[in-house]
């Protein structure tokens, strides 16, 4: 990366990535490109509270209207926009239609076309997670990312703390977090570049390529994790800087876990592809093994160390364009690495449709049934086209399209097109899309 500024034509760039502009309580709502967000915390042990100020620097793209944007925190001290203030009412959640908890804010200001701005907000920071739960019981051995309403609901990524865009945006992160008072050590644990400022007080300055589902970072006591380094040379690969944060309870040393790294990242160029990245942080913890996957990072349980990694090619190598399509992440995940000494059933086309993938492009559920019932998908593909010939198809997938974005229909038409398998748009067709009767008719040219 150099210090060049980016120069992005209006039109161009991320924006074209976004879901269609969409009219809302009489207010042409628009997408748009984030370009930086800055942030600074100040957290007082004493007071058990929280403070933030952030500045979202955004464009809007070759339609002007009112700017679409996410936060889940719910009270602000201060708003402003362009340095002018605005009431809290100005900025309220509107359903675009995708549905519960799924909002967008909406700034209540009509704003030209390709125009560049800056909304400045001041908020006690609180927990906006629902209280409700939806965990759903797992047979406590299978090792995943976060079982719970935790992974699956939307506005659980950078939205939840700050200010920031759907996932087809890239933007600059930097967050300055001080804590104030704390009876025992802190420490920072982040996949960007990490500066201490001071007495528990840090800069963390992510890539300018991440996008709110890939900043890792978490505060927490210090002296708990161990910490070791080194450069990983894998096969067919380049090499990878790995950095390994060891929870003593885990009951493996960093040789041990290091070996195992190194060994997947073999395994994964092999059989998926290039790593897009120099580097890879994880932190692992004791526990049942439920983790959550970043860009090049994974806070995780030893047993899902694996399926986490594996994010790194699918997930978070290869990312979905919206929520809507990050079923596939989990699907193909489980599928390759958490399923091999279980076998994985074929669906059966009596059995009622399944929506794994909503229609609608607001939604930011990723449906319970993608843990368990996605990877299904695959096994019915996998039982008409042979084993092989599908973990091909999607090798190809990733090599074509990774570090960049793919869509549902994307992949679809590609193992159609690669497998020439009638039941793969048909699988898709009630079991990914969810829709009953016939599969429509093959469009014309859609195999290219
Ligand atoms: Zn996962």
């Amino acid at each position: 990366m150099t210090g060049e500024p980016e120069v992005i034509v209006c039109g161009e760039g991320d924006i074209l990535d976004a879901p269609p502009s969409i009219m809302v309580d009489g207010m042409f709502a628009v997408p748009i490109d984030v370009v930086s967000v800055t942030a600074s915390s100040v957290l007082d042990w004493t007071a058990k509270a929280a403070t933030t100020k952030a500045k979202m620097k955004f464009r809007l793209g070759p339609e002007g209207g009112h700017p679409l944007f996410d936060i889940r925190q719910l009270t602000f001290t201060s708003i402003k926009l362009d340095g002018v203030p605005l009431t809290s009412g100005q900025i309220l959640h509107r359903d675009l239609g995708g549905g519960d908890k799924a909002e967008m804010r909406v700034i209540a200001v009509d704003l030209p076309a390709c125009s560049e701005h800056v909304l400045e907000l001041e908020y006690p920071m609180d927990d906006p997670r629902s209280p409700r739960t939806t965990s759903r019981s797992s047979n406590g051995s299978r090792p995943s990312c976060g079982r719970s309403a935790r992974a699956i609901s939307p506005g659980y990524m950078v939205e939840r703390w700050l200010p920031a865009n759907l996932t087809y945006d890239r933007f600059k992160l930097t967050m300055t977090v001080q804590v104030l008072d704390s009876p025992s050590e802190q420490a920072v644990y982040a996949n960007g570049e990490i500066q201490e400022l001071g007495f528990h007080k840090w800069k963390i300055s992510y890539p300018a390529h991440f996008r709110s589902f890939s900043p890792m970072f978490r505060l927490q006591k210090g002296g708990a994790h161990t910490h070791s380094s080194a450069i990983l040379e894998p096969k067919g690969g380049e090499p990878v800087e790995l950095d390994v944060f060891l929870e003593a309870d885990v009951g493996k040393t960093h040789e041990e876990v290091q070996a195992e790294i190194a060994g997947y990242f073999d395994e994964f160029i092999e059989s998926t592809g290039p790593y897009h990245l120099d580097r890879f942080y994880v932190l692992i913890n004791p526990g049942d093994g439920a983790g959550m996957e970043y860009e090049g990072a994974t806070s995780t349980g030893y047993l899902s160390l694996k399926h986490q990694l594996f994010h790194g090619w699918f997930g978070r190598g290869l990312k979905p364009r919206h929520t809507n399509d990050a079923w596939l992440d989990e699907s193909w995940t489980e599928y390759v690495i958490d399923e091999v000494d279980v076998p994985v059933l074929p669906l059966d086309f009596a059995a009622p449709p399944v929506v794994l993938c909503s229609d609608n492009p607001w939604s930011r559920h990723m449906p319970l049934g993608v843990f368990g019932f996605g990877e299904r998908v695959f096994a019915t593909i996998a039982a008409a086209t042979g084993e092989a010939d599908l973990r091909l198809a999607m090798k190809l997938f990733y090599e074509l399209r990774a570090p960049g974005l793919f869509s549902t229909p994307e992949i679809e038409q590609h193992l159609y097109c690669e497998l020439q398998e009638p039941v793969i748009r048909d699988v898709f067709h009630r079991f990914v899309y969810g829709k009953d009767g016939p599969t429509p008719a093959l469009p014309p040219g859609y195999c290219p």
